[in-house]
Protein backbone atom coordinates (compact mmCIF):
# COMPACT_ATOMS: atom_id res chain seq x y z
CA UNK A 1 0.00 0.00 0.00
CA UNK A 2 1.55 3.38 -1.04
CA UNK A 3 1.63 6.03 2.05
CA UNK A 4 2.14 8.88 0.01
CA UNK A 5 -0.91 10.79 -1.82
CA UNK A 6 1.40 11.92 -4.57
CA UNK A 7 2.62 8.63 -5.01
CA UNK A 8 -0.99 6.85 -5.06
CA UNK A 9 -2.57 9.93 -7.30
CA UNK A 10 0.47 9.65 -10.04
CA UNK A 11 -0.19 5.86 -9.70
CA UNK A 12 -3.72 5.99 -10.79
CA UNK A 13 -2.53 8.68 -12.88
CA UNK A 14 -0.34 6.37 -14.68
CA UNK A 15 -2.76 2.90 -14.47
CA UNK A 16 -5.26 5.52 -16.01
CA UNK A 17 -3.28 6.28 -18.99
CA UNK A 18 -1.72 3.19 -19.50
CA UNK A 19 -5.14 1.27 -20.19
CA UNK A 20 -6.26 4.40 -22.39
CA UNK A 21 -2.54 4.46 -24.38
CA UNK A 22 -2.76 0.12 -24.65
CA UNK A 23 -6.59 0.58 -25.66
CA UNK A 24 -5.87 3.24 -28.29
CA UNK A 25 -2.56 1.14 -29.64
CA UNK A 26 -4.76 -1.75 -30.13
CA UNK A 27 -7.80 0.80 -32.14
CA UNK A 28 -4.63 2.20 -34.03
CA UNK A 29 -3.71 -1.17 -34.76
CA UNK A 30 -6.75 -2.26 -36.28
CA UNK A 31 -8.08 0.63 -38.53
CA UNK A 32 -3.96 0.84 -39.73
CA UNK A 33 -4.24 -2.94 -40.35
CA UNK A 34 -7.98 -2.85 -42.00
CA UNK A 35 -6.89 0.21 -44.30
CA UNK A 36 -3.94 -1.25 -45.71
CA UNK A 37 -5.82 -4.10 -46.80
CA UNK A 38 -8.53 -3.49 -48.29
CA UNK A 39 -6.44 -0.65 -50.26
CA UNK A 40 -4.51 -3.70 -51.47
CA UNK A 41 -8.18 -5.38 -52.39
CA UNK A 42 -8.99 -2.69 -54.28
CA UNK A 43 -5.62 -2.65 -56.01
CA UNK A 44 -5.78 -6.59 -57.01
CA UNK A 45 -9.27 -6.23 -58.08
CA UNK A 46 -8.80 -3.52 -60.40
CA UNK A 47 -5.50 -4.94 -61.72
CA UNK A 48 -7.55 -8.78 -62.08
CA UNK A 49 -10.42 -6.30 -63.93
CA UNK A 50 -7.30 -4.80 -66.47
CA UNK A 51 -6.04 -7.87 -67.47
CA UNK A 52 -9.11 -9.46 -68.34
CA UNK A 53 -9.93 -6.45 -70.86
CA UNK A 54 -6.72 -6.86 -71.82
CA UNK A 55 -7.37 -10.57 -72.18
CA UNK A 56 -10.34 -9.75 -73.91
CA UNK A 57 -8.93 -7.35 -76.71
CA UNK A 58 -5.61 -9.72 -76.99
CA UNK A 59 -8.44 -12.43 -77.98
CA UNK A 60 -9.84 -10.43 -80.73
CA UNK A 61 -6.67 -9.31 -81.85
CA UNK A 62 -4.82 -12.90 -81.87
CA UNK A 63 -8.28 -14.34 -83.78
CA UNK A 64 -8.45 -17.18 -81.14
CA UNK A 65 -5.03 -17.63 -80.18
CA UNK A 66 -5.77 -18.04 -76.53
CA UNK A 67 -2.44 -18.68 -74.69
CA UNK A 68 -0.45 -16.20 -77.24
CA UNK A 69 -3.54 -13.51 -75.63
CA UNK A 70 -2.88 -14.69 -72.68
CA UNK A 71 0.66 -14.31 -72.27
CA UNK A 72 0.62 -10.85 -74.19
CA UNK A 73 -1.92 -9.49 -71.92
CA UNK A 74 0.08 -10.32 -68.69
CA UNK A 75 3.35 -8.46 -70.37
CA UNK A 76 0.80 -5.18 -71.31
CA UNK A 77 0.46 -5.02 -66.79
CA UNK A 78 2.53 -2.67 -64.88
CA UNK A 79 2.86 -4.61 -61.81
CA UNK A 80 4.47 -3.80 -58.93
CA UNK A 81 4.57 -6.87 -55.85
CA UNK A 82 1.38 -8.39 -57.37
CA UNK A 83 1.39 -11.76 -60.00
CA UNK A 84 -0.96 -11.49 -62.74
CA UNK A 85 -2.17 -15.23 -63.94
CA UNK A 86 -4.88 -16.27 -66.62
CA UNK A 87 -6.37 -19.59 -65.87
CA UNK A 88 -8.28 -21.97 -68.39
CA UNK A 89 -9.62 -24.36 -65.84
CA UNK A 90 -7.13 -25.41 -63.66
CA UNK A 91 -4.44 -24.71 -66.53
CA UNK A 92 -2.20 -22.04 -66.32
CA UNK A 93 -2.59 -19.61 -69.44
CA UNK A 94 0.42 -17.08 -68.34
CA UNK A 95 1.92 -15.70 -65.48
CA UNK A 96 3.60 -12.06 -65.35
CA UNK A 97 6.30 -13.74 -63.21
CA UNK A 98 8.71 -16.07 -64.62
CA UNK A 99 8.27 -18.65 -61.71
CA UNK A 100 4.87 -18.41 -60.60
CA UNK A 101 4.15 -19.56 -57.11
CA UNK A 102 2.99 -22.96 -56.76
CA UNK A 103 -0.17 -21.87 -55.22
CA UNK A 104 -1.44 -20.49 -57.83
CA UNK A 105 -2.66 -23.66 -59.15
CA UNK A 106 -5.11 -24.38 -55.68
CA UNK A 107 -5.84 -20.41 -55.86
CA UNK A 108 -7.24 -21.16 -59.19
CA UNK A 109 -8.84 -24.45 -58.07
CA UNK A 110 -10.82 -22.88 -54.87
CA UNK A 111 -11.84 -19.53 -57.05
CA UNK A 112 -13.18 -21.37 -59.86
CA UNK A 113 -15.64 -22.99 -57.21
CA UNK A 114 -17.12 -19.28 -56.25
CA UNK A 115 -20.11 -18.12 -57.65
CA UNK A 116 -19.42 -14.46 -58.14
CA UNK A 117 -17.31 -13.81 -61.12
CA UNK A 118 -15.45 -11.57 -59.38
CA UNK A 119 -14.17 -12.27 -55.94
CA UNK A 120 -11.29 -11.34 -53.38
CA UNK A 121 -9.70 -14.05 -51.30
CA UNK A 122 -7.60 -14.78 -48.64
CA UNK A 123 -4.30 -16.81 -48.71
CA UNK A 124 -3.48 -17.65 -45.54
CA UNK A 125 -1.08 -20.57 -46.83
CA UNK A 126 1.15 -18.45 -49.22
CA UNK A 127 4.66 -17.49 -48.32
CA UNK A 128 5.94 -16.42 -44.65
CA UNK A 129 2.89 -13.98 -44.15
CA UNK A 130 -0.69 -15.34 -46.46
CA UNK A 131 -1.39 -13.57 -49.49
CA UNK A 132 -4.49 -11.53 -50.91
CA UNK A 133 -6.13 -12.87 -54.35
CA UNK A 134 -8.25 -11.06 -56.24
CA UNK A 135 -10.35 -13.58 -59.18
CA UNK A 136 -12.04 -12.45 -62.28
CA UNK A 137 -13.92 -14.63 -64.03
CA UNK A 138 -15.07 -14.15 -67.97
CA UNK A 139 -15.59 -16.23 -71.07
CA UNK A 140 -14.31 -14.69 -74.92
CA UNK A 141 -16.91 -12.17 -75.98
CA UNK A 142 -16.45 -13.96 -79.72
CA UNK A 143 -17.41 -17.11 -77.97
CA UNK A 144 -19.57 -16.77 -75.03
CA UNK A 145 -20.38 -20.23 -74.48
CA UNK A 146 -16.60 -21.15 -75.06
CA UNK A 147 -14.64 -22.01 -72.22
CA UNK A 148 -14.64 -19.44 -68.88
CA UNK A 149 -11.25 -17.99 -67.87
CA UNK A 150 -10.25 -17.13 -64.77
CA UNK A 151 -7.90 -14.20 -64.15
CA UNK A 152 -5.92 -14.29 -61.05
CA UNK A 153 -4.41 -10.74 -58.98
CA UNK A 154 -2.28 -12.31 -56.39
CA UNK A 155 0.19 -10.30 -54.27
CA UNK A 156 1.54 -11.52 -50.58
CA UNK A 157 0.80 -9.84 -47.38
CA UNK A 158 4.54 -9.19 -46.38
CA UNK A 159 5.15 -5.33 -47.05
CA UNK A 160 1.55 -5.08 -45.52
CA UNK A 161 3.42 -7.14 -42.61
CA UNK A 162 6.26 -4.97 -42.57
CA UNK A 163 4.46 -1.64 -42.30
CA UNK A 164 2.43 -3.19 -39.64
CA UNK A 165 5.47 -4.67 -37.44
CA UNK A 166 7.08 -1.08 -37.51
CA UNK A 167 4.00 0.33 -35.80
CA UNK A 168 3.80 -1.89 -33.75
CA UNK A 169 7.41 -1.20 -32.63
CA UNK A 170 6.37 2.63 -32.43
CA UNK A 171 3.71 1.15 -29.97
CA UNK A 172 5.67 -1.20 -28.23
CA UNK A 173 9.03 0.77 -27.25
CA UNK A 174 6.74 4.55 -27.24
CA UNK A 175 4.72 2.91 -24.38
CA UNK A 176 7.79 2.94 -21.22
CA UNK A 177 8.82 6.34 -22.88
CA UNK A 178 5.25 7.98 -22.87
CA UNK A 179 4.47 5.93 -19.52
CA UNK A 180 7.75 7.76 -17.72
CA UNK A 181 6.85 11.11 -19.05
CA UNK A 182 3.42 10.75 -18.04
CA UNK A 183 4.64 10.26 -14.54
CA UNK A 184 7.07 12.29 -14.48
CA UNK A 185 4.64 15.08 -15.56
CA UNK A 186 1.97 13.52 -13.28
CA UNK A 187 4.04 13.93 -9.91
CA UNK A 188 5.12 17.57 -10.50
CA UNK A 189 1.15 17.91 -11.03
CA UNK A 190 0.37 16.67 -7.80
CA UNK A 191 3.36 17.89 -5.70
CA UNK A 192 2.12 21.36 -7.47
CA UNK A 193 -1.35 21.43 -6.38
CA UNK A 194 -0.91 19.95 -3.10
CA UNK A 195 1.70 22.16 -2.37
CA UNK A 196 -1.36 24.87 -0.81
CA UNK A 197 -2.37 21.50 1.33
CA UNK A 198 1.41 21.13 3.05
CA UNK A 199 1.63 24.96 3.62
CA UNK A 200 -1.78 24.75 5.30
CA UNK A 201 -0.35 21.90 7.42
CA UNK A 202 2.37 23.67 8.45
CA UNK A 203 0.25 26.80 9.29
CA UNK A 204 -2.10 24.33 11.43
CA UNK A 205 1.01 23.01 12.78
CA UNK A 206 2.12 26.40 14.74
CA UNK A 207 -1.70 26.90 16.17
CA UNK A 208 -1.68 26.10 19.72
CA UNK A 209 -4.52 26.85 22.48
CA UNK A 210 -2.08 30.53 23.44
CA UNK A 211 -2.75 32.06 19.84
CA UNK A 212 -6.00 30.36 18.68
CA UNK A 213 -6.90 33.61 17.31
CA UNK A 214 -4.16 33.14 14.44
CA UNK A 215 -6.25 31.71 10.94
CA UNK A 216 -4.74 29.89 7.85
CA UNK A 217 -3.73 32.30 5.19
CA UNK A 218 -5.73 30.77 2.06
CA UNK A 219 -3.86 32.67 -0.98
CA UNK A 220 -4.45 31.64 -4.12
CA UNK A 221 -5.29 28.44 -3.38
CA UNK A 222 -7.79 26.30 -5.48
CA UNK A 223 -11.63 26.63 -4.58
CA UNK A 224 -11.68 23.11 -3.12
CA UNK A 225 -8.52 23.52 -0.78
CA UNK A 226 -10.04 27.79 0.02
CA UNK A 227 -12.81 25.62 1.31
CA UNK A 228 -10.92 23.28 3.26
CA UNK A 229 -9.14 25.78 4.69
CA UNK A 230 -12.25 28.39 5.27
CA UNK A 231 -13.89 25.35 7.23
CA UNK A 232 -10.41 25.27 9.41
CA UNK A 233 -10.35 28.20 10.15
CA UNK A 234 -14.23 27.99 11.31
CA UNK A 235 -13.71 25.64 13.42
CA UNK A 236 -10.67 27.40 14.79
CA UNK A 237 -12.89 30.18 15.66
CA UNK A 238 -15.63 28.20 17.23
CA UNK A 239 -12.62 26.49 19.71
CA UNK A 240 -11.26 30.20 20.03
CA UNK A 241 -15.16 31.47 21.34
CA UNK A 242 -15.41 28.34 23.45
CA UNK A 243 -11.97 28.91 25.05
CA UNK A 244 -12.43 32.24 25.39
CA UNK A 245 -15.65 31.93 27.33
CA UNK A 246 -14.16 28.57 29.28
CA UNK A 247 -11.15 31.38 30.70
CA UNK A 248 -13.88 34.02 31.44
CA UNK A 249 -16.26 31.05 33.32
CA UNK A 250 -13.04 30.07 35.52
CA UNK A 251 -12.07 34.05 36.03
CA UNK A 252 -15.65 34.89 36.59
CA UNK A 253 -15.85 31.91 38.73
CA UNK A 254 -12.43 32.49 40.84
CA UNK A 255 -13.48 35.92 41.46
CA UNK A 256 -16.80 35.05 43.05
CA UNK A 257 -15.15 32.64 45.09
CA UNK A 258 -12.65 35.31 46.74
CA UNK A 259 -15.34 37.70 47.97
CA UNK A 260 -16.48 34.83 50.80
CA UNK A 261 -13.30 33.68 51.38
CA UNK A 262 -11.99 36.86 52.27
CA UNK A 263 -14.91 37.71 54.31
CA UNK A 264 -14.28 34.30 56.29
CA UNK A 265 -10.33 35.20 56.56
CA UNK A 266 -11.27 38.65 58.05
CA UNK A 267 -13.30 37.90 59.91
CA UNK A 268 -11.53 34.24 61.93
CA UNK A 269 -8.65 37.13 61.38
CA UNK A 270 -9.84 40.25 63.33
CA UNK A 271 -11.61 37.34 65.75
CA UNK A 272 -8.20 35.90 66.53
CA UNK A 273 -6.44 38.98 66.85
CA UNK A 274 -7.30 39.43 70.68
CA UNK A 275 -9.58 37.94 73.41
CA UNK A 276 -13.16 38.86 72.91
CA UNK A 277 -16.56 38.66 74.85
CA UNK A 278 -18.43 35.63 73.78
CA UNK A 279 -21.14 37.46 72.24
CA UNK A 280 -18.48 38.87 69.83
CA UNK A 281 -17.04 35.16 68.85
CA UNK A 282 -20.61 34.22 68.28
CA UNK A 283 -21.41 37.37 66.06
CA UNK A 284 -18.12 36.63 64.20
CA UNK A 285 -18.81 32.64 63.39
CA UNK A 286 -22.13 33.46 62.45
CA UNK A 287 -20.91 35.68 59.48
CA UNK A 288 -18.48 32.86 58.76
CA UNK A 289 -21.19 30.22 58.94
CA UNK A 290 -23.46 32.70 56.04
CA UNK A 291 -20.36 33.21 53.92
CA UNK A 292 -19.75 29.56 53.77
CA UNK A 293 -23.19 28.53 53.10
CA UNK A 294 -23.04 31.64 50.24
CA UNK A 295 -19.87 29.84 49.47
CA UNK A 296 -21.15 26.61 49.30
CA UNK A 297 -24.09 27.46 47.14
CA UNK A 298 -21.80 28.72 44.36
CA UNK A 299 -19.73 26.00 44.31
CA UNK A 300 -22.94 23.43 44.03
CA UNK A 301 -23.76 26.23 41.30
CA UNK A 302 -20.35 25.71 39.64
CA UNK A 303 -20.02 22.13 39.66
CA UNK A 304 -23.76 21.44 38.50
CA UNK A 305 -23.24 23.95 35.24
CA UNK A 306 -19.55 22.83 34.76
CA UNK A 307 -21.13 19.13 35.03
CA UNK A 308 -23.99 20.60 32.34
CA UNK A 309 -20.86 21.55 30.00
CA UNK A 310 -19.56 18.55 30.45
CA UNK A 311 -22.47 16.48 29.60
CA UNK A 312 -21.99 14.57 32.98
CA UNK A 313 -25.98 14.93 33.80
CA UNK A 314 -27.90 13.14 33.28
CA UNK A 315 -32.23 13.79 33.88
CA UNK A 316 -33.76 11.54 35.78
CA UNK A 317 -37.25 11.11 34.63
CA UNK A 318 -39.73 10.91 36.50
CA UNK A 319 -43.93 11.21 36.09
CA UNK A 320 -44.98 13.87 38.32
CA UNK A 321 -47.80 16.44 38.39
CA UNK A 322 -46.30 20.47 37.68
CA UNK A 323 -49.21 21.66 39.62
CA UNK A 324 -48.12 20.26 42.76
CA UNK A 325 -44.74 20.99 42.27
CA UNK A 326 -45.44 24.91 41.61
CA UNK A 327 -47.58 24.89 44.81
CA UNK A 328 -44.48 23.41 46.56
CA UNK A 329 -42.14 25.47 45.24
CA UNK A 330 -44.63 28.73 46.05
CA UNK A 331 -44.93 27.42 49.56
CA UNK A 332 -41.06 27.44 49.73
CA UNK A 333 -40.76 30.94 48.79
CA UNK A 334 -43.69 32.26 50.97
CA UNK A 335 -41.51 32.88 54.01
CA UNK A 336 -39.28 35.24 51.74
CA UNK A 337 -41.83 36.94 50.45
CA UNK A 338 -43.95 37.58 53.25
CA UNK A 339 -40.74 39.09 54.53
CA UNK A 340 -40.31 41.36 52.26
CA UNK A 341 -44.12 42.01 52.31
CA UNK A 342 -44.50 41.11 48.79
CA UNK A 343 -47.83 39.30 47.85
CA UNK A 344 -47.31 35.79 46.17
CA UNK A 345 -50.18 34.20 44.11
CA UNK A 346 -50.42 30.75 42.23
CA UNK A 347 -52.44 29.66 40.00
CA UNK A 348 -52.82 26.24 38.03
CA UNK A 349 -55.73 24.83 35.34
CA UNK A 350 -56.16 21.65 37.43
CA UNK A 351 -53.53 18.93 37.39
CA UNK A 352 -50.93 19.28 34.59
CA UNK A 353 -48.93 15.37 34.79
CA UNK A 354 -45.65 15.90 33.40
CA UNK A 355 -42.88 13.51 32.67
CA UNK A 356 -38.91 15.44 33.38
CA UNK A 357 -36.52 15.29 35.80
CA UNK A 358 -38.77 16.56 39.22
CA UNK A 359 -35.21 18.22 41.27
CA UNK A 360 -33.74 19.97 38.27
CA UNK A 361 -37.66 22.15 37.35
CA UNK A 362 -38.10 22.29 41.12
CA UNK A 363 -34.57 24.50 41.10
CA UNK A 364 -36.18 26.13 37.45
CA UNK A 365 -39.16 27.44 39.17
CA UNK A 366 -37.29 28.40 42.68
CA UNK A 367 -34.82 30.48 40.75
CA UNK A 368 -37.22 32.23 38.42
CA UNK A 369 -39.71 32.89 42.37
CA UNK A 370 -36.86 33.77 44.44
CA UNK A 371 -35.15 35.88 41.69
CA UNK A 372 -38.89 37.68 41.33
CA UNK A 373 -39.48 38.15 44.90
CA UNK A 374 -35.68 39.60 45.31
CA UNK A 375 -35.78 42.22 42.39
CA UNK A 376 -39.55 43.56 43.62
CA UNK A 377 -39.70 46.31 46.36
CA UNK A 378 -41.65 46.23 49.49
CA UNK A 379 -45.49 45.96 48.35
CA UNK A 380 -44.96 44.31 45.22
CA UNK A 381 -46.54 41.05 43.72
CA UNK A 382 -45.17 37.79 42.40
CA UNK A 383 -47.47 35.63 40.69
CA UNK A 384 -46.62 32.25 39.37
CA UNK A 385 -49.10 30.98 36.66
CA UNK A 386 -48.93 27.35 35.30
CA UNK A 387 -50.91 26.62 32.07
CA UNK A 388 -51.26 22.93 29.75
CA UNK A 389 -51.53 24.22 25.95
CA UNK A 390 -51.63 21.44 23.62
CA UNK A 391 -47.77 19.63 24.23
CA UNK A 392 -46.71 21.86 25.87
CA UNK A 393 -46.54 23.36 29.44
CA UNK A 394 -45.89 26.59 30.37
CA UNK A 395 -44.50 28.53 33.13
CA UNK A 396 -45.35 32.20 33.85
CA UNK A 397 -43.32 33.74 36.86
CA UNK A 398 -44.54 37.65 36.71
CA UNK A 399 -43.35 40.31 39.04
CA UNK A 400 -44.32 44.33 39.32
CA UNK A 401 -40.53 44.43 40.00
CA UNK A 402 -37.42 46.92 38.97
CA UNK A 403 -37.59 45.37 35.57
CA UNK A 404 -34.35 44.61 32.97
CA UNK A 405 -33.47 47.01 30.74
CA UNK A 406 -33.09 46.42 26.93
CA UNK A 407 -29.35 46.97 27.10
CA UNK A 408 -29.14 44.27 30.03
CA UNK A 409 -32.23 41.87 28.73
CA UNK A 410 -29.75 39.96 25.86
CA UNK A 411 -27.67 38.93 28.94
CA UNK A 412 -29.11 38.02 31.58
CA UNK A 413 -28.80 34.36 30.64
CA UNK A 414 -25.23 34.57 31.06
CA UNK A 415 -23.46 32.84 33.29
CA UNK A 416 -22.00 35.67 36.02
CA UNK A 417 -24.11 38.60 34.61
CA UNK A 418 -25.71 40.96 37.00
CA UNK A 419 -27.89 43.45 35.49
CA UNK A 420 -27.93 45.42 38.54
CA UNK A 421 -24.37 44.11 40.79
CA UNK A 422 -24.41 45.75 43.82
CA UNK A 423 -28.18 44.74 44.86
CA UNK A 424 -27.50 41.81 43.35
CA UNK A 425 -24.41 40.85 45.54
CA UNK A 426 -26.27 42.44 48.71
CA UNK A 427 -28.99 39.73 48.11
CA UNK A 428 -26.30 36.62 47.74
CA UNK A 429 -26.65 36.28 43.97
CA UNK A 430 -23.82 35.39 41.78
CA UNK A 431 -25.33 36.05 38.14
CA UNK A 432 -25.87 32.17 38.15
CA UNK A 433 -29.34 31.60 38.58
CA UNK A 434 -30.66 32.61 35.40
CA UNK A 435 -27.91 30.71 33.80
CA UNK A 436 -28.98 27.59 35.28
CA UNK A 437 -32.62 28.38 34.31
CA UNK A 438 -32.11 28.35 30.86
CA UNK A 439 -30.08 25.04 31.16
CA UNK A 440 -32.35 23.04 32.53
CA UNK A 441 -35.17 24.04 30.27
CA UNK A 442 -33.17 23.22 27.36
CA UNK A 443 -32.08 19.83 28.63
CA UNK A 444 -36.04 19.35 28.86
CA UNK A 445 -36.14 20.86 24.93
CA UNK A 446 -37.80 23.91 26.62
CA UNK A 447 -37.07 27.22 26.57
CA UNK A 448 -37.17 30.62 28.54
CA UNK A 449 -37.94 33.65 27.96
CA UNK A 450 -37.91 37.43 29.05
CA UNK A 451 -40.29 39.99 28.40
CA UNK A 452 -39.47 43.27 30.45
CA UNK A 453 -40.60 46.91 31.34
CA UNK A 454 -38.08 48.63 33.60
CA UNK A 455 -39.76 49.81 36.75
CA UNK A 456 -42.92 47.70 35.83
CA UNK A 457 -41.83 44.58 36.44
CA UNK A 458 -40.78 41.41 34.22
CA UNK A 459 -42.12 38.10 33.40
CA UNK A 460 -40.04 35.01 32.76
CA UNK A 461 -42.20 32.40 30.52
CA UNK A 462 -40.65 28.67 30.42
CA UNK A 463 -42.31 26.41 27.89
CA UNK A 464 -41.51 22.76 28.07
CA UNK A 465 -42.89 19.96 25.45
CA UNK A 466 -44.32 17.19 27.37
P1 LIG B 1 -28.49 36.74 40.38
O1 LIG B 1 -27.97 35.70 41.25
O2 LIG B 1 -27.62 37.94 40.27
O3 LIG B 1 -29.91 37.05 40.62
P2 LIG B 1 -29.46 35.59 37.94
O4 LIG B 1 -28.79 34.82 36.90
O5 LIG B 1 -30.59 34.92 38.63
O6 LIG B 1 -28.36 36.09 38.93
O7 LIG B 1 -29.98 36.90 37.27
C1 LIG B 1 -29.13 37.67 36.48
C2 LIG B 1 -29.48 39.13 36.56
O8 LIG B 1 -30.74 39.35 35.94
C3 LIG B 1 -29.65 39.60 37.96
O9 LIG B 1 -28.43 40.07 38.49
C4 LIG B 1 -30.63 40.73 37.81
O10 LIG B 1 -29.97 41.92 37.51
C5 LIG B 1 -31.47 40.34 36.61
N1 LIG B 1 -32.76 39.75 37.01
C6 LIG B 1 -33.06 38.44 37.11
N2 LIG B 1 -34.36 38.27 37.45
C7 LIG B 1 -34.89 39.51 37.56
C8 LIG B 1 -36.20 40.00 37.87
N3 LIG B 1 -37.24 39.18 38.15
N4 LIG B 1 -36.36 41.34 37.86
C9 LIG B 1 -35.37 42.18 37.59
N5 LIG B 1 -34.09 41.77 37.27
C10 LIG B 1 -33.86 40.45 37.26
Amino acid sequence: MIRSFRLRITAWYLAFFSLLFVLFGIFLYGVLSNALESRLDETLSSQASTAASLFQDELVEMQGDVPKAASEAVSEMRLQGSTVAIFDGNHMLAASAPVPHPGFEAIAAQASAASNPEVVLPVPHFGRNGARAAVHRMTAAAAPAGPSYLILAVEPLDSIAASLQVVRRVLFFGLPFLLALAGIGGYWLTTRSLAPLTWMAEQAHKITGSNLETRLSIGNAADELAVLAASFNELLSRLDQSFESMRRFVADASHELRTPISVIRGEADVSLSHDRAAGEYKESLSIILDESRRLSRLVDDLLNLARADAGYVRLQPQDFYFNDLLADCCRSVQALASARNIELEWRCAGDVPFRGDEELLRRLVVNLLDNAIRYTPPGGKVSAILEARGPDVRIRVADTGIGIGADAAPHVFERFYRADKARSRADGGFGLGLAIVKWIAESHNGAVELSSQPDSGSVFTVTLPR
